[in-house]
């Protein structure tokens, strides 16, 4: 047998049952696609039906509100992905009439849709003989064929897909996309791969060589940057509800039209006292008069090229004070219902 029919003849029997492999329905494919970048398949499949329910095609997403879309989102991070997903439905209804474009090349032209995206969008709904390149395939094709430049260059990337076409079958290439992919999630894993289960082990060049270890290759990656974020919540209470001061983000970044709450950025930790003079001086602590209720432990929040250290100091307000700047005070119960970044959902669950 070749590597591809080895591949297929594996693939049909070992493939896991997952939802999105029930359909070639461009729209469930594209959503499913969209979560499963960056995301687990057991938190992706989660997702993927509560998106299905709230939105079952692609003009009840375009319908709905950026705020409803990024709150069921919430969770999973990378939110640039939700936005795009959104303004991707719009763009297919108000220009496409609804319907996905059937090439790889016209699925490119949408904001948000990739050369992987458009790849298994094109070969899984509509047979089009382009293969995929994710880190799975990366994976399985620098091992079987022992690439040597990395696989995140442009260069490794070209050799890839090169190799990866060569491999395709081109009647059924979404069958053969996926089967490369499982197999990457599931035998050619990144660490200690079960190449004695694995079906194209009989060609593998990484496993002759015995340097499985060795592959792939990446280019050595740049230390993450630190950033040090001093959030103050600030409550008073109103007929006796309480309420938090937090601003909706607009700035064009990752958490553009989320809410937080006002934030001091430190170049390092600081002592909570000065940060707190710095937000008298701001003007941001400086019309009302407060007590600190709390300061939290530093939680870790990474990001693929930042690491955020957080810290939260609880403050109280003796009446309702003026509003500084952007903020908003929000009935602290009706803040779970807002989109929340991760990191500021996660301090919010531990607020009594
Ligand atoms: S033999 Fe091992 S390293 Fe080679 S493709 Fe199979 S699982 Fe991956």
């Amino acid at each position: 047998m070749t590597i591809t029919e080895s591949l297929l003849h594996w693939y049909s029997q070992n493939k896991r049952s997952l939802p999105w492999r029930e359909t070639r329905n461009p729209y469930k494919i594209y959503l499913s696609e969209v979560i499963l970048q960056q995301t687990r398949v057991a938190q992706g499949t989660d997702y993927y039906h509560r998106f299905l329910a709230a939105f079952p095609d692609v003009h009840s997403l375009a319908a709905a509100d950026e705020q409803e879309v990024l709150k069921l989102w919430q969770g999973l991070g990378y939110y640039s992905r939700a936005r795009n997903m959104h303004f991707t439905a719009k763009e297919v209804v108000e220009k496409h009439n609804g319907i996905f474009p059937q090439s790889s090349a016209g699925l490119k032209k949408l904001k948000g849709i990739g050369d992987y995206t458009a790849a298994a969008i094109a070969s899984i709904c509509f047979d089009e003989p382009t293969a995929v390149l994710d880190g799975n395939v990366a994976r399985v094709i620098s091992r079987l064929y022992a690439i040597d430049t990395p696989v995140d260059s442009n260069e490794g990337k070209k050799t890839i897909t090169d190799l990866a076409n060569s491999l395709l079958d081109t009647n059924h290439p979404g069958t053969f996309n996926q089967a490369v992919m499982e197999l990457g999630a599931l035998v050619c894993t990144p660490k200690s791969p079960a190449c004695n289960t694995c079906p194209v082990a009989f060609a593998c060049e990484a496993l002759k060589r015995n340097q499985i270890e060795n592959f792939p290759h990446k280019t050595p990656k740049k230390t993450p940057t630190i950033r040090h974020l001093n959030y103050l919540v600030i409550s008073f209470t109103k007929d006796k509800d309480e309420f938090i001061l937090m601003r909706k983000r607009t700035g064009n970044d990752i958490w553009k039209n989320m809410y937080d709450f006002p934030c001091i950025e430190s170049g390092e930790a600081s002592d909570p006292k000065d940060i707190l003079e710095s937000g008298v001086k701001s003007g941001l602590l400086g019309e009302f008069p407060f007590v600190v209720r709390h300061v939290s432990d530093e939680y870790i929040h990474q990001l693929s090229h930042r690491r955020l250290l957080a810290r939260f100091i609880r403050i109280e307000v003796n009446g309702e004070p003026e509003l500084p700047g952007d903020l908003i005070s929000v009935r602290k119960d009706l803040i779970a219902e807002l989109p929340l970044p991760r990191l500021i959902d996660r301090y919010f669950a531990t607020l009594i």
